[in-house]
């Protein structure tokens, strides 16, 4: 089938070779030129395991372009997946000019019978508004659905190679049917396709990440209380994770959840419960106490040095929001730094991947290592903020020697804090209880 994806970044990028990969015809469209040119010369411009090899066949095999030609692209095209973004406005609802506006091109583009399937995340209601636009400009043979996405950055490929289940907003009978040949490759262990109406399918989406954000604000706030009263959250979140009902998923306690999806959504669902004069009381709290959890490592680095951390020196291992990607949108690391850096302390970075990014946010505001260990060079603490694999064993000998005071603030419970006894190191980690 011939397919073309509107906007090429996480998720446009990994859908439309994805799509290509499993034999359709691929055209990637995207306003942003560099963007366009760098995929044309073979490179990928985000970092996601495995996608440069799969953009490389498929390019090769002829089944994947790029172009900034939204027109031809969705002229040759049945079906064309609007995956543009949606970020967070000024007063907390989704920014949804993107899709409105490519709605409108790819309407005036279609030819013949064609399908608008909206993948960004979009509120209830917001298909209806495509609709709209299509019946204004459009050739009256052209449907409107919502297949909102799942995936996860850092395992982006993989989750749409196998996705738990895809969900298609449709009332249209050919539309659902043309979606559902094209995801029937990716379902094959027969997991389901979820056919409802678009507005319960624009929900689903929002739902699944609420809840993933309450889970998460939940063990952090749960953590808290295991501090206080000196229990140990990693046996409070195995003996709760292993009731069935709950689970083991996102019951993992840290500095908090950022990323491009989780807070925008969170905020995007609280003003559409607003707009209904509901009150969405317990997003607001998960929010509120995400936005704490942020700080929690800048407090206890506070406490440590006698509440002065001028001058102070951190070295801080991991930037991204999560580990596998370099997308810093949200990281709560963003926040540590600028607190550390408005307390007058001076910072000295190392992420595996987002270096690049971080450094068009702090330009020479911090200082950039290419290893983690060049990062503790002459630091005051080590403080650790992403869960990369490579930090989880590492040599702390060489830590020690490296910083000036064997301290770590540990982000992400990496370490065991009886072998930091041991090793004689100061450990501030979350929801430990303390080693005598
Ligand atoms: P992104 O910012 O990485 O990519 C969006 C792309 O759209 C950019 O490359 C931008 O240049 C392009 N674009 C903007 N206007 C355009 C136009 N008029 N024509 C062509 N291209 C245009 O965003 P993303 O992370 O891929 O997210 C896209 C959507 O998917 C959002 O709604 C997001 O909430 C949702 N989503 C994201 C994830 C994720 O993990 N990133 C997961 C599931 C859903």
């Amino acid at each position: 089938m011939n397919i073309a994806v509107v906007g090429t970044g996480y998720v446009g990028l990994v859908s439309g070779t994805c799509f290509a990969e499993s034999g359709n015809e691929v055209v990637c469209v995207d306003i942003n030129r560099e963007r366009i040119e760098m995929l044309n010369s073979g490179r990928v411009p985000i970092y996601e395991p495995g996608l440069e090899e799969l953009v490389r066949r498929n390019v090769k095999e002829g089944r994947l372009s790029f172009t900034t030609e939204l027109g031809p692209a969705v002229g040759n095209a049945m079906v064309s997946f609007l995956a543009v973004g949606t970020p967070m406005g000024p007063d907390g609802a989704a920014d949804l000019s993107q899709v409105f506006r490519v709605a409108e091109q790819v309407t005036k583009a279609a030819v013949g019978y064609h399908v608008i399937a909206v993948k960004s995340t979009v509120p209830v209601g917001t298909n209806d508004s495509v609709r709209e636009i299509v019946a204004q400009y459009g050739n009256g043979r052209t449907d409107v659905c919502s297949v909102p996405e799942f995936l996860k950055e850092g395992s982006a490929v993989e989750d749409f190679m196998r996705p738990d289940r895809v969900v298609i907003g449709s009332t249209s009978e050919q539309a659902t049917a043309i979606l559902r040949e094209i995801h029937a490759a990716f379902v094959r262990t027969d997991n389901p396709i979820l056919v409802m109406h678009p507005r319960s399918a624009e929900l689903t989406k929002y739902a699944s990440n609420a809840m993933l954000a309450l889970r998460i604000s939940f063990i952090n706030q749960m953590a808290n209380l295991c501090e206080a009263v000196g229990a140990e959250i990693n046996d409070v979140r195995r003996g709760m994770g292993s009731d069935k009902r709950i689970g083991p998923q996102f019951l993992f306690p840290g500095v908090g959840y950022g990323g491009s999806c989780f807070p925008k959504d969170v905020q995007a669902l609280i003003h559409s419960a607003a707009d209904r004069k509901l009150d969405f009381s317990i997003l607001r709290a998960a929010d509120e106490v995400n936005n704490e959890q942020k700080r929690i490592m800048v407090h206890r680095a506070k406490e440590h040095f006698n509440g002065n951390l001028k001058g102070k020196n951190f070295a801080v291992w991991g930037l991204a929001f999560k580990p596998r990607t370099d997308d810093m949108r949200e990281a709560p690391s963003l926040v540590v730094i600028e607190e550390l850096l408005a307390a007058g302390a001076k910072v000295q970075v190392h992420d595996p991947e987002a270096l690049e990014g971080a450094r068009k946010i702090f330009g020479d505001r911090v200082a950039y290592h290419a290893t983690n260990y060049e990062a503790l060079k002459g630091a005051d603490a080590l403080m650790i903020l992403t869960e990369w694999n490579q930090f989880r064993h590492p040599n702390f000998q060489r830590i020690k020697a490296e910083l000036k005071e064997p301290v770590i603030f540990d982000g992400r419970n990496l370490y065991d804090p009886s072998l930091m006894k041991a090793l004689e190191f100061k450990y501030y980690s979350i929801g430990r209880r303390p080693v005598l």
